[in-house]
């Protein structure tokens, strides 16, 4: 079927250490196809919906659902670029990885303090949740992918 966004397949073409680890080798129930042998009907190879359905054998609810919550995937995303690239005009980069680790343990707890009041206070717990997505983020890119840190 017709995808509206090509973005999509990436998710499925990025090679993690964890997907290697787990050896995940999906296989789609309806038409056979596996990571290796992608369906191209589309120009582009097919990606998981679900464990073992691909983009080209879902339906069209299956599609628009899995659009929904990729378009609010993205959006969370982009919130957390711009507090990564707030806070990197503070501090350049995480200096050590006992810094990047005490920094992220520090944004969680305050989200522990949020999530433990009587009170929830959503927008609260929000805003302290995307901190840690931040924090752990700039863990990988400063400290692991650009190797600053020892
Ligand atoms: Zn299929
Ligand atoms: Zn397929």
């Amino acid at each position: 079927m017709k995808r509206k966004k090509d973005v999509r397949p990436l998710i499925t073409l990025i090679n993690t250490d964890e997907k290697q680890d787990k050896n995940i080798e999906r296989v789609c129930r309806v038409c056979g196809c596996t990571d290796a042998t992608p369906c191209m009907h589309t120009g582009i190879p097919c990606f998981w919906i679900e464990k073992d359905l691909c983009s080209d054998c879902a339906s069209v609810a299956d599609m628009e659902k899995f659009d929904e919550v990729y378009d609010q995937f993205n959006l969370i995303a982009m919130e957390v670029a711009w507090e990564y690239f707030e806070a990197r005009m503070e501090h350049p980069t995480y200096p050590t990885y006992h810094h990047g680790a005490a920094v992220i343990r520090e944004e969680y707890e305050e989200l522990w303090d949020e999530v433990k009041k009587k009170e929830w206070d959503k927008k609260a717990m929000r805003k302290e949740a995307i901190q840690v997505a931040t924090t752990a983020i700039r863990f990988v890119i400063d400290l692991i992918d650009n190797e600053v840190g020892q």
